[in-house]
C-alpha cells in the first residue's frame, strides 16, 4: 500500500540523543528508534559504557520516503544540533584539523535485519582531519587505517561502486610490500591505499570523494534510508513478512577504535552458544580490527573463550586468555543484559586500548535446538517464567526439529568421501549440486532441483542465492559471519569456515587439500551435515530426525534424547496454556498414528475421497458415475461398502476414541473419470458396455468448471445411495469396533452446503441409514451430524443451517477460493505479485501492494474472516452450543490461529506435522491477549 504523504507537524521530533551525558531518549519506543537505537539507548541507562551519539527516528526515515527522497525539513537542523551537542561532550570537533569527532552511520530497523542494511563506519575524515587525528591520536597508523576504510565503505554505500575495485588496490599494495594481511601494511602503503581509494572513488563517481564532512554525514544518512529499500532488504522483508512501512532509522554514534593497536579489538558474541543452545559465552574476536571485519569472514576470527577454543578446535588465542580483564567485564555485561531482557542476547563490541565498549545488542537468532534448550534452561534458572518460555520460541521454527537428518551408519559408509570438516553453523541434512554463485543456485531451482551454495565466504549480495539454496557451504569465515548468521535466521543447514576446501574459479571445482583425490565439479553432487560441519563429496541419503526416531519411530528412547525432553517440556507448557484445542487432518491409519504422537485431540477431517482410489474401487466408482440405470448405480454403490467399513474401522482402532469428522464424499468429479482408452476400455468390459457409450456418458458428465460443480452434498443429493452407504460404512464400523472395547467419538460431515434444505436432505438421509443399522446390529452408537462452512452463502445463511446442524467446520480453502473467485489452481499466476506489488501505475518507482499476504497461507481476516465471524454469530444464536473448528490448509498457520482463537472457534485442525506447530501457536494466542 503507497502511504498517503502526511505533513509532518513542525513539532516533531526526529532526533533522539543518547549516552554518556546525553542521557537517554524518554522513548524506547522499537518502532520509532529502531531495534539498535532501542539496545543502545537502553544500555545507556543501564549505565553500561556505550560511546554517546544520537538516533534519527524511522519516522524521518518515511517523511523522507514520503517525500520523494528529501529530507524533511527539521532534519537537517536537528541533526546539526546533536553534532554540536557531541562535540560539547566529548571535547572533540567534527571535521576539525585539530581533534576531529569521527563517527559511524549505522542502520537499525524495528526488527532485526542482519547484514541487510548499511553501515559507514570513520565519517568525518578528509584531507585535513585525516592529519589532525593522527596527530591527535599519536598513531598515523590508525588514521590512515580508517580513512582508506570510509572511502571504501563511502563510495560502496553511498556510491553503489563495486568493493572489489578497492580490494584488488590493497592487494596491490600488499604484494608491493610482501604482506599477506590488512595489518600488516605499513603507514606508507595505507598512505598510498588512500591516494588510490580516491583516485577509483573519481572515476567510479565522476566527483571527488567528498572534503566537506557534513556532506559526508547527510549522503550517509540518506544512503541508510535508501538501503531500506534496496533488493535485498525487499526480499528479507518478505521472506521474514515484516512490513515495508516501518522504515529504518539511523544511529549516529561516535567511533571507538579497535584498529587502534594490539590491545585493540573488535568482536561479536551470544550470550548462550546460538547452535545448541548450551549455557556459554560464545562469541569471536579479532584484535587490532574494525568491527565489519568479524562478520565479514575475510580473516579467520579468535575464539572469545577457552570453551569456544575447544569445541571449534582453534589454534588461536582466545579474548580470554589475551585480555582477561576485559573478558571477565564483558562476560558480566552479558550476564546482566540477559537478566535486563529475560533474553539470549547478540551483542557487539570493541576494545579500544584496553577499554571496552558495547555497541549494540539484541535478542539473538537461534536454531530451533538451541531455543528449545535455551527457554528450558532459562526457566530451570529462575531467570523467565512459563510465559516467557513459550513466548521465546518461534512455532514455525518447530517445524525444523522434525526436518531429516545424517545418521552416523549412512555416514559412516560414505567416510571415503568425507572432505572437510567445518563449524557447524546451520544444523540439519542438506544434499545437492554445488552452485558456485547465487545465479546459478536460482537457475538450478528454476528447473526444480537442489542446490547447495559453495562461496568462499557470502555477503548481503547473496542473499537471493542463499534463501534458494538447500544449504550453504563457505569455506572462510567464522559463526558468527554472514553465512552462518543468515542460514541460521533462514533455519537452512550451513557450514562455515572449511579452510581445507578449495575453489578453483577457472576450472569451476572444489577440492580437498587434505585429500588431493577429492574433486567435485559445478553442478556435482555434495552432502552437509550442518550438526557437525562434515562435508562429504556425495550423496547421502537423510533419515528421521532425533524427534521422530524417539515420538513415531520409536528406535529412540525417550530418556536417552535431551533434545525430546525439551521439546516436551515446551509441549506441556503450550497444552496448559492454550484454549483452542488442535486436531487434524488425516485419512490414513498411518496419518492418523502420527497425528496422535504429535498430541492432537482428534481428527478434524477425515477425507474419504482417497478410499476410492486404488484401483479396483475406482472402477466400482466409475460403474456407479456411468450407471445407466438406478439398479446397476445401486449395485456398484453396494459393492464399495465392505472396503469402506473396512478403512473406518481401521482408523476407530487408532485413534482409540477420539473425536473424527468424517467428510462425506467431496469428490472433484474429473479425477474419477477414465483418462487412458485403456481405462474405459477395462470398464466397458465390466460394465457390459461399449467404449463408444461410454465415452458419450463421459462426454456428458464432463463439467465447465468442476469446482463449482456438481460435487459435495449435490452429489449426495443426487445420489442419495452414496449419502446412506457412506452412513452405513462408517456405522457398522463403528458398532464393530465399539464392540472390541474401544470407544468411539463419531462427528459425520456434510461438505460444501449453501443451503439449509440441502443439510435437511442430507440429515435425514443420514438419520434413516443409522437407525436401520443400530435397528440390524442391535447396538446404537451417538454421532452427530454438521456442516462444512466453505461457501460464503454457507457463512451468510448459517442462522438457519444450524437448526439442524450440530457443528461447523470452516473448510476455509474453499471458502478463500470463493471468497475471493480466485481458483487455487490458477491463482498462482498473480497472487504472488499481487503480494509482492506491481508497478504502481502514477509513479514507475514505487510499487502497488494489493495483497498483504497469500489468502491461501495467512486467512484473509477483513474479507473471509469476517464471513467466519458471521457465520459463527448466526450459528450460536440459533445453538448455543454449536462446536466450530477450522479445518483448512490455514488451520496450520501461526498467525491465523492467533486469528482463530479470537474469533472463539473451538478447535483448528491441520496436517499431523504442523500439530507441535499449531499447539505452540495456539498457546502463544491465548499469551498474547
Ligand atoms: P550491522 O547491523 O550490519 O551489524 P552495525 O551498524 O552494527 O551494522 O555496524 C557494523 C560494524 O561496525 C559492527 O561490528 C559494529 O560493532 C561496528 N561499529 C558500529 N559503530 C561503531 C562505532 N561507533 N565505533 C566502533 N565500531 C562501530
Ligand atoms: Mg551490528
Ligand atoms: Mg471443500
Amino acid at each position: 500500500m503507497a502511504a498517503p504523504v502526511v505533513q509532518k507537524k513542525s513539532s516533531t521530533q526526529y532526533v533522539y540523543p543518547f549516552g554518556e551525558n546525553g542521557g537517554t531518549p524518554s522513548t524506547l519506543d522499537r518502532y520509532l528508534l529502531g531495534g539498535k537505537g532501542k539496545g543502545l539507548a537502553e544500555m545507556a541507562s543501564l549505565g553500561l559504557p556505550i560511546p554517546p551519539g544520537f538516533i534519527i527516528s524511522t519516522e524521518a526515515c518515511n517523511a523522507y520516503r514520503q517525500n520523494h527522497r528529501h529530507f524533511p525539513e527539521e532534519l537537517e537542523l536537528a541533526v546539526q544540533k546533536a553534532i554540536e551537542e557531541m562535540e560539547r561532550i566529548s571535547g572533540l570537533q567534527f571535521g576539525s584539523e585539530s581533534r576531529p569527532l569521527l563517527v559511524s552511520v549505522r542502520s537499525g530497523a524495528p526488527a532485526s535485519m542482519p547484514g541487510m542494511m548499511d553501515t559507514i563506519l570513520n565519517l568525518g575524515l578528509n584531507e585535513r582531519s585525516v592529519v589532525g587525528f593522527a596527530e591527535a591520536s599519536e598513531n598515523e597508523r590508525l588514521a590512515y587505517d580508517c580513512y582508506r576504510r570510509l572511502i571504501m565503505m563511502y563510495s560502496e554505500i553511498v556510491s553503489g561502486v563495486d568493493r572489489l575495485a578497492y580490494v584488488e588496490a590493497l592487494e596491490v599494495i600488499k604484494r608491493r610490500e610482501g604482506v599477506n594481511l590488512d595489518i600488516e601494511i605499513t603507514v606508507v602503503g595505507l598512505k598510498q591505499a588512500c591516494v588510490m581509494f580516491k583516485q577509483i572513488h573519481q572515476q567510479r563517481v565522476g566527483k571527488p570523494f567528498p572534503e566537506d564532512v557534513h556532506e559526508q554525514l547527510f549522503e550517509a544518512i540518506k544512503a541508510v534510508f535508501n538501503s531500506w529499500d534496496s533488493e535485498r532488504a525487499l526480499l528479507y522483508r518478505k521472506l521474514n513478512r515484516i512490513p515495508d512501512e516501518w522504515g529504518t532509522a539511523v544511529t549516529v554514534q561516535k567511533m571507538v577504535f579497535g584498529n587502534k593497536n594490539n590491545s585493540s579489538a573488535t568482536g561479536v558474541g551470544f550470550s548462550r552458544d546460538p547452535s545448541t543452545g548450551a549455557p556459554y559465552f560464545y562469541g569471536e574476536f579479532l584484535p587490532n580490527a574494525q568491527g565489519e571485519e568479524v562478520v565479514a569472514g575475510i580473516r579467520t576470527p579468535h575464539p572469545i573463550n577457552k570453551y569456544q577454543k575447544e569445541i571449534t578446535h582453534s589454534q588461536l588465542e582466545s579474548l580470554e586468555e589475551l585480555m582477561p580483564e576485559v573478558y571477565g567485564q564483558l562476560c558480566q555485561i552479558v550476564k546482566q543484559l540477559e537478566k535486563h531482557y529475560h533474553n539470549m542476547q547478540d551483542v557487539e563490541f570493541t576494545v579500544e586500548d584496553g577499554k571496552l565498549w558495547m555497541l549494540q545488542t539484541r535478542n539473538g537468532k537461534r536454531t530451533v535446538f538451541a531455543a528449545i534448550r535455551i527457554a528450558c534452561d532459562m526457566l530451570q534458572e529462575g531467570l523467565i517464567d512459563e510465559k516467557a518460555a513459550l513466548k521465546q520460541i518461534d512455532p514455525e521454527q518447530l517445524i525444523q526439529l522434525l526436518a531429516p537428518v545424517f545418521d552416523e551408519k549412512g555416514k559412516l559408509a560414505a567416510s571415503e568421501h568425507l572432505a572437510a570438516h567445518g563449524l557447524n553453523a546451520g544444523p540439519g541434512a542438506a544434499s545437492g549440486k554445488i552452485a558456485l554463485s547465487k545465479e546459478k543456485v536460482i537457475e538450478m531451482k528454476a528447473r526444480g532441483e537442489k542446490a547447495i551454495l559453495v562461496r568462499e565466504e557470502t555477503s548481503p549480495d547473496d542473499f537471493p542465492g542463499m534463501a534458494a539454496a538447500e544449504g550453504i557451504l563457505t569455506l572462510r569465515g567464522g559463526s558468527t559471519s554472514h553465512a552462518a548468521v543468515v542460514a541460521r535466521g533462514m533455519g537452512k543447514p550451513c557450514i562455515v569456515g572449511c579452510g581445507t576446501l578449495q575453489i578453483d574459479w577457472l576450472k569451476k571445482t572444489v577440492s580437498s587439500l587434505e585429500y588431493p583425490k577429492l574433486v567435485l565439479r559445478e553442478g556435482d553432487i555434495i552432502s552437509l551435515d550442518g550438526s557437525t560441519g562434515e562435508v562429504f563429496f556425495c550423496e547421502l541419503l537423510p533419515t528421521d530426525s532425533e524427534i521422530i526416531q524417539v515420538i513415531i519411530d520409536k528406535t529412540k528412547p525417550p530418556e536417552a534424547s535431551a533434545l525430546y525432553q525439551h521439546y516436551k517440556k515446551i509441549m506441556q507448557l503450550a497444552d496448559k496454556y492454550r484454549q483452542l484445542q488442535v486436531r487434524a487432518n488425516a485419512d490414513t491409519e498411518v496419518d492418523c498414528a502420527v497425528a496422535c504422537e504429535f498430541g492432537a485431540e482428534g481428527i478434524g477431517l477425515c477425507r474419504t475421497e482417497h478410499m476410492f482410489l486404488e484401483v479396483t474401487r475406482l472402477n466400482r466408482v466409475r460403474c456407479m458415475l456411468f450407471s445407466r440405470h438406478p439398479e446397476e448405480r445401486k449395485q456398484a454403490i453396494r459393492e464399495l461398502l465392505p472396503h469402506q467399513k473396512q478403512d473406518f474401522a481401521a482408523l476407530f482402532r487408532v485413534i482409540r476414541g477420539l473425536p473424527i469428522t468424517i467428510r462425506l464424499l467431496d469428490p472433484p468429479l474429473h479425477e474419477f473419470m477414465p483418462h487412458t482408452d485403456e481405462e474405459l476400455q477395462t470398464l466397458a468390459l465390466l460394465m457390459k458396455s461399449s467404449q463408444e457409450q461410454l465415452a458419450y456418458v463421459a462426454a456428458s458428465l464432463e463439467e465447465q468448471n468442476p469446482m463449482l460443480g456438481h460435487r459435495g452434498c449435490r452429489l449426495g443429493i443426487t445420489y442419495p445411495d452414496l449419502t446412506q452407504m457412506q452412513t452405513r460404512a462408517i456405522l457398522e464400523a463403528a458398532v464393530e469396533v465399539f464392540n472390541e472395547g474401544i470407544p468411539v467419538v463419531l462427528e459425520i460431515m456434510v461438505p460444501l452446503v449453501c443451503d439449509e434444505k440441502e443439510f435437511e436432505h442430507q440429515k435425514m438421509v443420514i438419520d434413516k441409514a443409522a437407525q436401520e443399522v443400530f435397528a440390524e446390529k442391535g447396538q446404537a452408537i451417538p454421532y452427530s451430524v454438521g456442516t462444512m462452512i466453505e461457501l460464503p452463502r454457507a457463512a451468510l445463511m448459517a442462522g438457519e443451517i444450524a437448526k439442524e446442524a450440530q457443528f461447523f467446520s470452516f473448510g476455509t480453502n474453499d471458502l478463500t477460493q470463493t471468497t475471493f473467485g480466485i481458483s487455487r489452481d490458477d491463482g498462482n499466476k498473480f497472487v504472488p505479485l499481487y503480494v509482492e506489488g506491481v508497478p504502481h501505475p502514477l509513479n514507475s518507482e514505487e510499487r502497488l501492494q494489493i495483497l498483504k499476504e497469500d489468502p491461501f497461507q495467512t486467512i484473509d481476516q477483513q474479507g473471509v474472516g469476517a464471513l467466519m465471524q458471521i457465520a459463527m454469530e448466526r450459528g450460536r444464536q440459533t445453538r448455543p452450543t454449536l462446536k466450530c473448528g477450522i479445518c483448512g490448509e490455514h488451520g496450520g498457520d501461526p498467525k491465523s490461529i492467533q486469528f482463530f482463537h479470537r474469533l472463539g472457534l473451538n478447535y483448528v485442525s491441520c496436517s499431523p506435522y504442523r500439530v507441535p506447530v499449531a499447539r505452540l501457536s495456539a498457546a502463544l494466542a491465548s499469551l498474547h491477549e
